[in-house]
C-alpha cells in the first residue's frame, strides 16, 4: 500500500485549529479508501517558535521537509511580530526554498454558499488563478538607507526573469489546456510598466504558439477587477504576476462567498521538492482558540494535495463530501453567517466519508 509522507505545519492562530481538522479528514479518507495511507509529521513552527528561538523555523527546517510528499500548511501571522518577519521567516522561506513557483487557486461558488454577486449564476464562476510565486514584485530585492532622516530612500524592486515568466506562463497554458473551456487570460500592466511587463506580454505570445488549442486573451489588471465582477463567465484560467495575483485571488475568494473557504497550492511543477497546500485565510487571531474557524478552506486544500499526489478519485470523494456539507446551512460557520463550530463541520465531513 502506498504511504504518503505529509508534513503538517499549523503555524499561528486558527492554523492550529484547521490543520488538525484537515489531518483528521485525510486520515478518515485513507481508511475508507483503503488503497493508501498517510504518515503525518507535525512541525510547530511559527510565532511561538519565534518567541522561544528568535526565528520562525529552524535554520535546517527545509531539510526536515524536503523528503515529504507534500506539506499541509495553516497560516503564519502574529499580532506581536511584524508581518514581514512572519511571512519571510516561514511561508516564503518554504515557497522560495522549494521553488514552488506556481501558486494555484481554484475558485467556485460551492453549493449552499451565499455569494455576493447577485446576477452571477453558480456555473458562471469557475476559475483557476495561477499566481507567479517566486519573483516579480515580491522578489525581496530592494533596500532602505538613511532611516528616519529626511533623505531616507526605500525601494522594492520588481524583478521578472525570462526563465521565471516563461515557466509560469507555460504552466498556466497547460492548466488551461486541461480544463474544458481551454481558455487563458493573461493579466498585465504593460501600458504603465513598460519594461518587465512588456517582456511578460511578449513571452505570453511566444508560449501561446505551443498551445494552438487554447484560446487566450490579455487583460490589464485594473480592468480585470471589473471583469471579475461584471463578466465572470468570460474567465476560466488566469495567470498573473505575484502582486497582481495576490490581489486578484483575494477578490476571487470574496466573490465566491468567504475567505474561510478558499484553498491554494504552492506548486513545484517539476516535482523536485514537496508542494505546499494551505487555506488562503490568515491567522485570524480574533477568533482563535474558540473553535469558530471554518475548516473548509483547509479541506479543499487537502483535495488539491490529493490531486497533486495523483489520488484523483479520493480527491473527488472528498470534494463531494465538502459540497454536501456546505449545502447544509446548519453546518455553516460564523464567516458564512451560521453558528456551527470547526468540530461540527469536521465531524460532518468525516461522517459523510464514512458513508453515514
Ligand atoms: P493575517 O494577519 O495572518 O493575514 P488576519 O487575521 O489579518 O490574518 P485573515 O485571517 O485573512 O486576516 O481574515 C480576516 C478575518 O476574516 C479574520 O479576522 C476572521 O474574522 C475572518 N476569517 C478568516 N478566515 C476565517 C475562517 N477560516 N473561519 C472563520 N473566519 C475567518
Amino acid at each position: 500500500m502506498r504511504v504518503y509522507k505529509i508534513a503538517c505545519i499549523p503555524g499561528d492562530g486558527i492554523g492550529q485549529e484547521v490543520v488538525p481538522a484537515g489531518e483528521a479528514v485525510l486520515r478518515v479518507l485513507s481508511q475508507t479508501q483503503g488503497t493508501f495511507k498517510f504518515d503525518f509529521e507535525t512541525f510547530m513552527w511559527g510565532g511561538d517558535w519565534y518567541r522561544k528561538h528568535g526565528e520562525m523555523m529552524p535554520a535546517d527546517g527545509l531539510e526536515h521537509l524536503k523528503n515529504k510528499d507534500a506539506i499541509l500548511f495553516g497560516s503564519a501571522g502574529d499580532p506581536h511580530i511584524p508581518d514581514h518577519i512572519t511571512l519571510w521567516g516561514l511561508r516564503l522561506k518554504i515557497c522560495q526554498g522549494f521553488d514552488q513557483y506556481a501558486n494555484v487557486r481554484p475558485t467556485r461558488i460551492l453549493p449552499g454558499i451565499d455569494a455576493p454577486l447577485k446576477r452571477c449564476k453558480v456555473e458562471d464562476l469557475d476559475w483557476v488563478i495561477v499566481r507567479e510565486n517566486s519573483e516579480g514584485e515580491y522578489a525581496g530585492v530592494g533596500g532602505r538607507v538613511h532611516q528616519g532622516h529626511p533623505i531616507e530612500v526605500a525601494t522594492d524592486v520588481s524583478v521578472l526573469t525570462r526563465v521565471g515568466v516563461e515557466r509560469v506562463i507555460r504552466y498556466a497554458f497547460k492548466l488551461a489546456q486541461s480544463r474544458p473551456k481551454k481558455h487563458l487570460t493573461v493579466v498585465t500592466k504593460s501600458n504603465a510598466q513598460r519594461h518587465a511587463m512588456v517582456m511578460w506580454d511578449e513571452i505570453a505570445v511566444q508560449v501561446s504558439k505551443e498551445f494552438p488549442d487554447v484560446h487566450w486573451d490579455k487583460e490589464l489588471v485594473d480592468a480585470m477587477t471589473a471583469r471579475m465582477v461584471n463578466r465572470p463567465a468570460t474567465l476560466d484560467t488566469v495567470v498573473a504576476t505575484n502582486l497582481h495575483g495576490d490581489i486578484l485571488t483575494d477578490l476571487a475568494a470574496a466573490l465566491a462567498g468567504s475567505l474561510g473557504i478558499a484553498p491554494t497550492g504552492n506548486i513545484d511543477p517539476e516535482r523536485r521538492y514537496p508542494s505546499m497546500f494551505e487555506p488562503i485565510h490568515g491567522s485570524a487571531f480574533d477568533i482563535m482558540g474558540k473553535g469558530l474557524a471554518n475548516p473548509i478552506g483547509t479541506f479543499w486544500s487537502c483535495v488539491m494535495l490529493l490531486e497533486h499526489l495523483g489520488e484523483h478519485s479520493a480527491a473527488a470523494v472528498l470534494m463531494k463530501a465538502i459540497e454536501h456539507v456546505t449545502s447544509n446551512k446548519s453546518l455553516h460557520t460564523g464567516d458564512l453567517g451560521g453558528s456551527a463550530k470547526t468540530h461540527d463541520v469536521t465531524h460532518a465531513v468525516c461522517e459523510m466519508l464514512k458513508g453515514k
